[in-house]
């Protein structure tokens, strides 16, 4: 019987569960497993109300790669969808190749004691995965994710040649609490007060954290014209690569003046250090404790109202024309809508769709190649169908706007 392991039941693994356990044909028997094993049994309870499928349990430390490649052999599923945090991608990848399981993250690894992230670590795994005839789809959520399967759908249908991708992510929701993330809290604020940095004419450009912004008005009169803020983003790192011709990509986020001044004082008082300290003898690391005393971000789903939209605005030579042209593709989510469907904001929805959405690709054979792919390397065809059909339309806008260079 074919079997499918789910490892993490945070916000993301919550909504990637109910989502495989819709297209329970496909995933065949779907495990649920984490850390705490109450997390799990809570969402396995949810969607077996909400679906009458049957998600099993169990605890693991995905950190041990020995006992994870036990479990694996024993229970010998297809695919593993790793949807813990990015500190496991390198485990769990190593778990796979002992076990002999495809894999697929949302996130690329990450040091624990370092707030540094890039791919060189998991693409370091491609002659292993190729050797051993599996395949690592790395980065399926939305952004990375959607966003490097727009631009591969771009460059396949809209342009004969791209020139600069800006990929905006905005989060036009409201959860009513003074301050809170959408996703885990720790590696969100590492992402955030880290230097922003982009790519232009082969060379990367560094600036300091969140000093460069403008406006971008959004196709969704809900979401307006709002400021969107320079950061840099893992998927740069690959689609610089992977796109031919580019001469620049980038990425933007909104952030509310709210959201900027919490963040700006925790960072002056020191709250968002990931260098240990010393209280009472104990060692504690303070952004370690502030994760602890904000909200969970799997709490903010029945509060969040508003919508999100992620898209990429790519310029470059139209196919359809041969003149140069800017076109936006992006998905609009409605927090409320995702909390209906799986008790989940828009956050973890747009995340944890996609990583469902790769994990049919692998499942039906469509992308399974022997290596370690990010998504703009596969053909985007069935991937940016099931974004219809899977819960995240998506639409080509003949934009009129472009963006400061
Ligand atoms: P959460 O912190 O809510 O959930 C993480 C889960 O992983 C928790 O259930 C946690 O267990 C479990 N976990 C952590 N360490 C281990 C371990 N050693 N062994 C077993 N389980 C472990 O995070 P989110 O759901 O918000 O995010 C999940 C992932 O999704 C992250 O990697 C994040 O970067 C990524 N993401 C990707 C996005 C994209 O668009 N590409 C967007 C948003 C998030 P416990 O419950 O005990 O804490």
């Amino acid at each position: 019987m074919t079997k499918t392991v789910i490892v993490g039941a945070g916000g993301v693994g919550n909504v990637v569960a109910h989502k495989c356990a819709q297209d329970a044909e496909t995933f065949g028997e779907i495990w649920l497993v984490s850390r705490t094993l109450e997390k799990c049994e809570a969402i396995a309870a949810d969607i077996r109300n909400s679906t009458g499928v049957e998600v099993k349990t169990a605890v693991i430390d995905a950190d041990d790669v020995a006992a994870t490649a036990t479990f694996l052999k024993e229970l010998k599923p297809k695919l593993l969808l790793n949807i813990a945090l990015p500190y496991q991608d390198l485990t769990l990848m190593d778990a796979c190749l002992e076990a002999g399981v495809h894999y697929l993250d949302t996130a690329n690894y990450e040091p624990p004691e370092n707030p540094h992230f890039e791919y060189k670590w998991q693409w370091d795994y491609q002659d292993r995965f190729k050797e051993a005839g599996l395949t690592a789809l790395l980065g399926s959520g939305f952004d990375p994710g959607v966003t490097n399967v727009y631009c591969a759908y771009a460059l396949k249908h809209l342009f004969d040649e791209i020139e600069t991708v800006d990929i905006i992510d905005a989060n036009a929701g409201d959860h009513g609490l003074p301050f809170a993330t959408n996703f885990n809290p720790e590696i969100n604020i590492r992402e955030i007060t880290a230097n922003g940095r982009y790519w232009e004419e082969g060379e990367w450009k560094e600036i300091p954290a969140l000093s460069v912004k403008q406006d971008f008005s959004f196709p969704d009169p809900d979401i307006g014209t709002r400021s969107i803020y320079l950061l840099y983003h893992e998927e740069l790192e690959s689609l610089a690569q992977n796109l031919p011709d580019l001469k620049r990509i980038r990425f933007w986020m909104t952030f509310s003046e709210n959201y900027i001044t919490h963040l700006k004082v925790l960072e002056n008082v020191g709250m968002t250090s990931i260098e240990p300290i010393e209280i009472d003898g104990k060692e504690i690391i303070p952004l370690q404790f502030l994760q602890k005393v904000l909200p969970d971000p799997a709490s903010l789903g029945p509060l969040t109202k508003g919508k999100t939209c992620i898209g990429c605005l790519i310029t470059g030579r139209l196919k359809e024309t041969g003149e140069t042209g800017t076109r936006f593709i992006y998905n609009i989510c409605d927090h409320q809508t995702c909390y209906e469907e799986v008790k989940s904001q828009a956050i973890s929805y747009t995340a944890g769709v996609p990583a469902m959405i790769g994990a049919r690709q692998l499942m039906s054979g469509a992308w399974l190649r022997p290596g370690v792919w990010n998504l703009e390397q596969l053909d985007p065809d069935s991937f940016m169908d099931d974004l219809n059909a899977w819960g995240l339309p998506w639409h080509v806008l003949e934009a009129n706007q472009s963006l400061e260079p």
